[in-house]
């Protein structure tokens, strides 16, 4: 048990506790002989979650576009290019998957995410429990129209059970082609409820008012958009019906993280910090089919962040953060935080771009057995012992 006191939820000071994996309660007193930890003012938060990336893909250098493209055929096909003729590309993806998944967690975790919808096969790993960040395992997926072709992708659909999200990218372009895809979908019976179009770059206004009537979803990766077709989607009506959810894509194409992605998408939309704050929690959760995820409410998952007090949470920078727990269990930190949480022992000191930090120990320790390299993170000042 653990009462998080004086915590700032939705502007309310109020009491958080926290019963193994699980929130206990929400504004009740802490029992007598229950741990407290006083927040004084900081804001506490669902641990957020992104709802696009690609794991294995973040330890690429962020590709150069060129020229812009007009739809991501021209993008895959240079990837693909650079995959098997081009030096630091070509050595990139050489390196171990075990590798590649840990950083991809560790990106995530580092900027307070706690929950990750990955768009690819579900590696075995990523089910694992020290995997750093929780990744949704009941979900259903095609990559696109393009790659898999019709058959597939409406294969794909109906092997989805409707009660999970089915993901698709589409409209990955600015040209005819990738508008088409939308009526694409629609004629193979693709646009459901459950369905969730990642981009939508190239929806105009009558495939957005089909994809709302269809009562189905965007997945927005602005910074993807923006850095390989130099505008992104067109997202008021949606993000005004609940329908849209935010994700960084890898770093191949999108932002460093996700506090970055938040930044990217308050420059593109007028939106308040609150609504802000949706697209990576509660709306998040809801079109994800996560019941028990992005929201501080009592029997919620114990997945928290806490960020300093009054700060939005597109002003936080991941060396900002106070605290990320994944089911209970703090993972990394400030070193006054995380001392009040846990004994020294399970502690690994580290720096995150300069500023001291805690990241929990084993996972330190994996980090440094894999030389996981995440530009930043310095492991070398590493002092704790593992368990
Ligand atoms: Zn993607």
């Amino acid at each position: 048990m653990l009462a998080l006191s004086n915590a700032d939820v939705g502007g309310v000071r109020t009491v958080v506790r926290i019963a193994a994996s699980r929130i206990a309660s929400v504004g009740e007193s802490p029992r007598v002989d229950e741990p407290v930890l006083d927040l004084a003012g900081d804001r506490l938060l669902p641990g957020l979650i992104n709802a696009h990336d690609h794991l294995p893909l973040n330890h690429l250098p962020r590709l150069e576009p060129a020229p812009r493209y007009c739809n991501v055929r021209e993008w895959i096909a240079d990837v693909d290019r650079g995959r098997r003729v081009e030096g630091a590309l070509k050595a990139a993806v050489a390196v171990p998957l075990a590798q590649r998944l840990l950083l991809g967690g560790v990106k995530n975790l580092l900027s307070g995410v706690t929950t990750v919808a990955h768009h690819d096969p579900l590696y075995p790993e990523l089910c694992e429990l020290q995997y750093p960040v929780r990744v949704v395992t009941r979900y259903g997926w095609a990559h696109s129209l393009q790659v898999e072709g019709e058959a597939k992708t409406l294969e794909s659909q109906r092997r989805t059970p409707a009660d999970w999200p089915w993901i698709i990218h589409a409209a990955e372009g600015v040209d005819a082609e990738a508008r088409e895809e939308l009526w694409r979908l629609d004629r193979l019976g693709c646009l459901k409820p459950n369905t969730l179009l990642v981009h939508g770059v190239a929806l105009g206004g009558p495939e957005r008012r089909r994809l709302g009537a269809a009562s189905a979803g965007l997945i927005w990766c602005p910074s993807s958009n923006l850095h390989l077709f130099g505008v992104t989607a067109d997202v008021t009506e949606l993000l005004s019906q609940g329908r849209v959810a935010l994700g960084t894509d890898s770093r191949l194409s999108g932002s460093r993280d996700l506090l970055e992605e938040l930044r990217t998408a308050a420059r593109q939309v007028a939106i308040t910090p609150t609504a802000l704050e949706c697209l990576v929690t509660s709306d998040a959760a809801r079109l994800l089919r996560l019941p028990d995820c992005g929201a501080v409410a009592p029997q919620a998952r114990a997945d928290l962040l806490v960020i300093p007090a009054g700060m939005p949470l597109e002003r936080v920078h991941r060396s900002d953060i106070r605290l990320v727990m994944v089911d209970g269990i703090p993972l990394y930190g400030d070193p006054d935080v995380a001392g009040a949480l846990a004994p020294a022992w399970r502690w690994a000191e580290v720096r995150v771009d300069g500023r001291m930090k805690a990241l929990e120990v084993s996972l330190a320790e994996r980090l440094r057995r894999l030389d996981v390299r995440e530009p930043g993170l310095e492991l070398a000042a590493v002092t704790g012992r593992a368990a």
